[in-house]
């Protein structure tokens, strides 16, 4: 009499696997591009955040620098960075000028990862 063995054949198992890596292939990219997009939307935010620090600190008639934005006694308590570059600070700019952030995207054409105040504005309007 023979035995019968339970468990899963190796051709079961294969097919389990690749359609495990068909899921992957397609979310993975997916992933990927929204990890984009919202880190530039956190540093447009933080963008605001800064001019919206520059003008109170020109109303108040201060210089603009980064001890009088950031800081105990600055309008923004904790220096903001960019979430995709944390080591580099933004360039505040001065008082005509957008602080801008310096992290370059790769994906040029697609707006939704721009780190520049300009993208707030020009998508907006869409
Ligand atoms: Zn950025």
């Amino acid at each position: 009499m023979k035995k019968m063995l339970k468990g899963f054949t190796l051709v079961e198992i294969m097919i389990v696997v690749a359609i495990i890596a068909i899921l992957a292939a397609v979310a993975i990219p997916n992933f990927i591009k929204y990890r984009r997009s919202s880190q530039a939307t956190a540093c447009v935010s933080n963008l605001k955040q800064i001019q919206a620090a520059k003008e109170q600190c020109l109303m108040a008639g201060k210089e603009l620098s980064t001890d009088n934005l950031f800081g105990a006694t600055g309008y923004v308590k904790v220096e903001p960075h960019c979430p995709a570059q944390m080591t580099v600070s933004y360039t505040i700019g001065d008082a005509t000028t957008d602080p801008s952030c310096s992290y370059s995207q790769t994906d040029a054409d697609d707006t939704s990862t721009w780190h520049s105040l300009n993208r707030a504005a020009t998508s907006s309007g869409t």
